[in-house]
C-alpha cells in the first residue's frame, strides 16, 4: 500500500525528521488560501501514488497568489502516468543548497534492509544506480540493531557528505531507519533531501509504501487507503481473501494453490500466450467463492479468454462447477472458458459442466494452449 507526499511526510515528521510547512488542498482556492497562510513563494505539488511528478509537470514554484492559482488550476484535473490528480499539496518552498538522496527499501538478496545515501538526489535515482552505482553509498544495518551511529556516520563520510551536514544526515538516516521498521514499509524514502542555502536539512518529498501483509498491525496508516477506478478489482479480490495480482496480458487465470497458480502462469507463457492476471483461490473454495473470483476475472476488459485450473486436494470440483454454472447462467461471459479440473471431486464435476458453455480439457498444457488459441 502506497501513501501520498503529504501523508508519508507525517510520518517523517514523527520520527522527528524536519519537513517543510504544508497543507493539503483540494480546490485551486484552498491552494491560494493554503499559500496565502503558508507565506510566498510556495510550491504546489500533486498527489498522487505515483513518482516522477515534477517531470510530469506536477509541481510548480508560485511567489505569489496569481501563480498559486495558476499552479493549481493547471494541476488538479492532471492525468499523470494514468493517476488524475485529485488533490495538492502546497509547501513553503525551500532555497536549496543540494539535493540528496536517502532511502531505505528491502534487499531481497541479501534478506534484510539496505539504506541507501547519494549526493545526487533529486533525479531517478534507479536511473543513477544504472550508470554511475559507485555515486550511491549503501549499509545493510543488522536487524536486530538497527542502524547505529558509526554505521550512519560511515555512510555520510562513502557518499561524500559534506562535514557541516554529516551529524545532521546521520541523525536523519537513523530515523528514517526507524521509521521504515516502525510502520512496516518496503520501501521509505526522501528523494530529495533538500540542504538549505542556510544549511538546514529537511525531507523535500517522501515516498512510503507499507507492506501489506503487515497492515493488520498498522490500522492507523491501513485506513489511509484509497481506491482508485482502475484498482476496484484489487480491492474486492483483497476483500474476498484472495491473493490477486493485476498483470497486463489477455489470459484471465484462476487456480487453487499459489503454486498451481504460478505454473499455470508459465504454461500460458510457454503456449505463446500472456496472463491478465495472477487470482489464487486458495484451499477449500466453495461455490460462492468461486463464483467472486470468476466475476472478478470477467470484469477486466483485457481478457479475452479465462482459463481455470483446479487440483483438488481440499477444494471440491463439484462446487468449483456449481460457482462457474452459477456465472454462466447468470451472466452469459463475454470471453471464452477454459477448465482444467482434477482431484477431487473431479468426475462430479466433469459431470455437472457437460454441455455447458465452456472447453474442459484433460491436461494443464492443453488447456493452456486452448485459452491462449481462444484469447487471440
Ligand atoms: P517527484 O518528481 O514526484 O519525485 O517530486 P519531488 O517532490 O521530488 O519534486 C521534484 C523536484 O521539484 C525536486 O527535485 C526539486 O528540484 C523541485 N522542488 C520541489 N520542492 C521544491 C522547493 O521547495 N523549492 C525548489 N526550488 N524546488 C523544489
Ligand atoms: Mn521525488
Amino acid at each position: 500500500m502506497k501513501l501520498h507526499e503529504f501523508q508519508a511526510k507525517q510520518v517523517l515528521a514523527r520520527a522527528g525528521i524536519a519537513i517543510p510547512n504544508g497543507r493539503l488542498a483540494l480546490t485551486a482556492d484552498e491552494a491560494v488560501t493554503a499559500g496565502g497562510s503558508l507565506g510566498y513563494p510556495v510550491v504546489v505539488k500533486a498527489q498522487v501514488l505515483i513518482g516522477g511528478r515534477g517531470k510530469a509537470g506536477g509541481v510548480k514554484v508560485a511567489k505569489n497568489a496569481d501563480e498559486a492559482l495558476a499552479a493549481a488550476k493547471a494541476i488538479l484535473g492532471m492525468n499523470i502516468k494514468g493517476y488524475t490528480v485529485q488533490k495538492v499539496y502546497v509547501e513553503k518552498a525551500v532555497k536549496i543548497a543540494r539535493e540528496l538522496y536517502l532511502g531505505v527499501t528491502l534487499d531481497r538478496d541479501r534478506r534484510r534492509p539496505v539504506v541507501m545515501l547519494s549526493m545526487v538526489g533529486g533525479m531517478d535515482i534507479e536511473e543513477v544506480a544504472e550508470t554511475d552505482p559507485e555515486k550511491i553509498a549503501r549499509a545493510w544495518p543488522n536487524p536486530l540493531m538497527g542502524l547505529l551511529q558509526f554505521e550512519s556516520r560511515a555512510l555520510c563520510f562513502e557518499a561524500g557528505v559534506p562535514d557541516a551536514e554529516r551529524d545532521v544526515v546521520a541523525d536523519i538516516a537513523r530515523r528514517l531507519y526507524d521509521a521504515y521498521v516502525k510502520t512496516d514499509a518496503l520501501t521509505l524514502e526522501i528523494n530529495p533531501l533538500f540542504v538549505r542555502e542556510d544549511g538546514g536539512v529537511v525531507a523535500g518529498d517522501a515516498k512510503l509504501e507499507i507492506d501489506d501483509n503487515a497492515l493488520f498491525r498498522q490500522q492507523e496508516l491501513a485506513q489511509l487507503r484509497e481506491v482508485y477506478k482502475d484498482e476496484e478489482s484489487e480491492e474486492k479480490a483483497r476483500r474476498l481473501g484472495f491473493a490477486f495480482v493485476q498483470l497486463d496480458g489477455s489470459v484471465g487465470i484462476i487456480g487453487n494453490g499459489a503454486g498451481l497458480v504460478m505454473s499455470t502462469l508459465d504454461a500460458v507463457k510457454h503456449a505463446g500466450g500472456r496472463a491478465a492476471n495472477f487470482l489464487d483461490i486458495g484451499g477449500g473454495a466453495r461455490e460462492e467463492v468461486v463464483k467472486h473470483a470468476l466475476q472478478i476475472v470477467l470484469g477486466n476488459p483485457k481478457v479475452k479468454s479465462v482459463f481455470i485450473n483446479i487440483f483438488g486436494g481440499i477444494t471440491r470440483g463439484d462446487e468449483v462447477a456449481k460457482g462457474i454454472l452459477a456465472v454462466i447462467e447468470e451472466e452469459r461471459p463475454r470471453v471464452p472458458l477454459v477448465i482444467r479440473l482434477a482431484g477431487t471431486e473431479s468426475e462430479a464435476g466433469r459431470a455437472l459442466l457437460a454441455g455447458a458453455q465452456l472447453t474442459a480439457c484433460a491436461t494443464m498444457d492443453e488447456a493452456a494452449n486452448e485459452a491462449v488459441r481462444l484469447a487471440k
